[in-house]
């Protein structure tokens, strides 16, 4: 059983990373950001929540997150472990999860700020199928529409220089003190993401002494996409 939590500031890769080393490990990577994308497109009651918490321009708050990672993992569908996204959000959650569950590994994603902000302000999204994009790793074949449905290219509401850097502050104030407790734990392994992306997975999977990955099947869906989540 190999369980992890994956943390990194927004626009680190973690989702990516996480699906990369879920694909030939056999463990779930469990995504916070899917989980609550696939309630509001499913009209849960849950999606109905997250939709007026946006609608007001809050935040999640850290109890709902914690109360939908609780319920996904209670489905134990994770046989061989899991790779988790998301969570813990602060200290006590932290403290909580030490506790319960017997982590392998706290991968840090480690990005400086100034990176953060200048692939978090060129990314787009589709408007219609809801397809993510970076302008740093491709570029449509129309500008400013997607490629796979002709749909317009938008930056996602969250994504202004002003949310940004209030998100890259909370995200410093809630996560030193997480990994002064897992660290604590001698859990924590570091890796610079600022390489391309199979150097940084061979370097997360080096240090977590885990096999290199699997050359993929051209054929095989990109690991990239965006899942359903909590299905
Ligand atoms: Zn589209």
């Amino acid at each position: 059983m190999r369980k992890y939590v994956i943390m990194g500031v927004q626009g680190s890769g973690k989702g990516t990373h996480s699906r990369l080393l879920a694909a030939d490990l056999d463990i779930v990577p469990i995504i916070v950001g899917d989980i609550f994308r696939w309630h509001v497109q499913n009209h849960t009651k849950t999606g109905s929540l997250v939709r007026r918490i946006m609608a007001d321009g809050e935040l999640i708050g850290d109890d709902l997150v914690e109360s939908v990672v609780r319920s996904r993992l209670a489905e134990h569908d994770w046989n061989f472990g899991f790779v988790l996204d998301g969570f813990p959000r602060n200290r006590r959650q932290a403290e909580f999860f030490v506790e319960n569950y017997d982590i392998d590994g706290v991968i840090v994603l480690h990005v400086p700020d100034s990176e953060v902000r200048r692939r978090v302000l060129s990314r787009r999204i589709c408007v219609e199928c809801g397809t993510p994009i970076s302008l740093i790793e491709s570029r449509p074949a129309v500008p400013g529409q997607c490629d796979s449905c002709g749909g317009k290219l938008i930056h996602r509401e969250d994504d202004t220089e002003e949310a940004l850097a209030v998100r890259l502050r909370t995200y410093h104030e809630k996560t030193d003190p997480m990994l002064e407790l897992f660290r604590r734990k001698e859990y924590v392994i570091t890796v610079d993401t600022r390489p391309p992306q199979e150097m940084v997975q061979a370097e997360i999977r080096q240090q977590l002494g885990l096999p290199p990955q699997k050359t993929r099947d051209p054929q095989d869906p990109v690991p990239g996409t965006p899942e359903t989540g909590g299905a």
